[in-house]
């Protein structure tokens, strides 16, 4: 073996030992002699006990360790160690500036598994109250983090919707004049996209661009002849799934909407052209006018630092505020949530005391007294009755042990929703998109439950969760389950993400009659009102 390999092989030793705190001791000599070992650069091989004991840095144990690599190509202690610890929680070793010890402490006292979870953890300002570990630390884990996922050529919508249409306007700039748009996936508003297509109908095709997503995410520049434009924008839009073939075109396209007209079908938007399904209801012209982001009332999931906030109640209520909404629903964490510094009674009680008198400064604006109740692993949630009713409304979510095969998900999940104390299902399976698949469920059955026991169901607006997926607001909608498109904003610059909630929705063919948060101060207050009176009465 290379001299290289073997460093490499003995470093990452040393590493899982320190991981799992084994002898200080052994890992500092392991360590040592892989630095030393990394500068020799020469061909090990063959070489001899003796020989390997004479390099610089290298004892009898580590000689031998060396034998064991060049003979059998692994080290049977290596194995053990990576038997013994998640895949996820290896690769965080690779993260600069978190050495073993420091990854250990997210493991065990943050249970993060994995670097999509370690990065949704500092965007939610989790990393802050470990020891050891600051504000500065969390911003410089989440730069390399972002840096790593970046050279993967996948990324979220959310992380590249701003770049594309900057780009857009920069060839607008660049061509005065042409027909320049948005096609394939972004058109879609895909949850996540490996390719940015623009399309660009011109007799003359640009000089080249420099044009690099830092995500480097793929760019593709379409040219088309200006009269075919029309045309091309709306095959370049269908997914592979979108019966392209069934359509006939008319002459001289002006505009999409010609085309649909010309086969004897509603509009279908850009969102909703997955697959052939939807071209049976377009041409019923049973498709909703779907949901936009101007229609919603308020916002319900969001986060203060009375837990792992980053603004204050009074901060978030004022934004909300003056984004022209009616009410906000705070729902810190609840009380097992430990490591996001969830509320125990007395300080729920403290937060309704604020929250009153932030109502009467504010009408007739409204905060609601909301939670988000941890779903013990037993399904239930995660205060006494009497601490429950004290809320006007309940977000339910899973957020420990999330190891569960489907059966023990769902049921855990049908618990908590017959709770007569829960108003809202959260991020129902707790995916991270790209980075965490979430437990399995059984969607149907979890559904199923919310329809029977009149429980909202919510979509996570977080672009990394958009959790309902929306692929199953249909059969909400079907079994008559409203949902929620909640932000779960933990800052002011949080209540965006529900722009994200909005597009994931209309690719559910969400209309806004069917949204939770669409309803108006009067409505939602009835709603919560209802709710707690059927609890009293359970
Ligand atoms: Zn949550
Ligand atoms: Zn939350």
């Amino acid at each position: 073996m290379h001299s290289d390999q073997i460093a490499k092989a003995i470093k990452i030793t040393a590493q899982l030992m320190e991981l799992h705190e084994q002898n200080p001791f052994k890992i500092k000599s392991l360590a040592s002699a892989a630095f030393n070992i990394d500068k020799l650069n020469v061909d090990l091989s063959g070489k001899t006990l003796d020989e390997l004991e004479a390099l610089p840095g290298v004892g009898k144990s580590i000689a031998a360790k060396m034998i064991e690599l060049n003979n059998t190509e692994t080290l049977q202690e290596l194995n053990q160690l990576l038997v013994e610890t998640p895949v996820g929680v290896i690769e965080m070793l690779s993260i600069k500036g978190i050495g073993p010890k420091k990854v250990r402490q997210l493991w065990k006292e943050l249970e993060i598994e994995s670097i999509g979870e370690l990065l949704y953890a500092c965007n939610e300002n989790r990393l802050v109250t470990l020891k050891g570990f600051g504000q500065k630390t969390q911003e410089e884990i989440k730069k390399q983090i972002l840096f790593l996922n970046a050279s993967k050529g996948k990324c979220l919508f959310a992380e590249v919707e701003q770049y594309a249409n900057e780009l857009i306007q920069t060839i607008k700039n660049h061509l005065p004049n042409v027909l320049v748009e948005l096609t394939g996936q972004m058109r879609r508003k895909c949850e996540i996209i490996d390719v940015v297509e623009i399309l660009i109908g011109t007799e003359n095709q640009l000089n080249p661009l420099e044009i690099m997503h830092p995500n480097k995410v793929k760019i593709e520049l379409i040219y088309c002849k200006p009269d075919l434009f029309y045309k091309m924008l709306f095959e370049a839009t269908a997914a592979s799934d979108f019966p392209l073939s069934t359509f006939n075109y008319p002459e001289n396209i002006d505009k999409e909407e010609s085309i649909f007209t010309f086969n004897h079908l509603q509009y279908i938007a850009p969102e909703l052209r997955e697959n052939a399904a939807i071209i049976a209801l377009a041409s019923e012209n049973k498709i909703p006018e779907l949901i936009t982001y101007a229609d919603l009332k308020g916002t319900l999931h969001n986060h203060s630092t009375y837990s792992d906030g980053s603004n204050s109640l009074k901060d978030m209520a004022l934004y909300c505020k003056l984004q022209g909404w009616e009410y906000l629903g705070i729902c810190d964490h609840s009380q097992s949530a430990f490591y996001a510094n969830g509320l125990k009674p007395d300080r729920v009680a403290a937060q309704h005391a604020e929250i009153e008198h932030l109502n009467k400064e504010l009408f007739p604006f409204k905060i609601f007294k909301g939670i988000e109740s941890d779903i013990l692993y037993d399904g239930s949630l995660d205060y006494d009755a009497d601490t429950l009713k004290s809320f006007d409304f309940i977000v339910a979510s899973v957020h420990s042990v999330l190891k569960m095969n489907e059966e023990k998900a769902t049921q855990r999940l049908i618990t908590a929703i017959e709770n007569p104390y829960t108003t809202i299902l959260g991020h129902p399976t707790g995916r991270l998109l790209l980075s965490r698949q979430g437990y399995p469920i059984n969607h149907k059955k979890v559904i199923d439950a919310c329809a029977a026991n009149g429980v909202v169901v919510e979509l996570n607006a977080n672009p990394y969760r958009l959790d309902i997926d929306w692929r199953w607001i249909p059969y909400c909608l079907e079994k008559g389950v409203m949902i929620s498109i909640n932000p779960d904003a933990h800052e002011t610059a949080g209540f965006f993400d529900m722009h994200f909630g909005t597009l994931a929705a209309r690719k559910g063919m969400l209309s806004k009659e069917k949204c939770f948060n669409v309803l108006n101060l009067e409505q939602i207050s009835k709603h919560f009102a209802s709710k707690n009176t059927e609890s009293i009465k359970f």
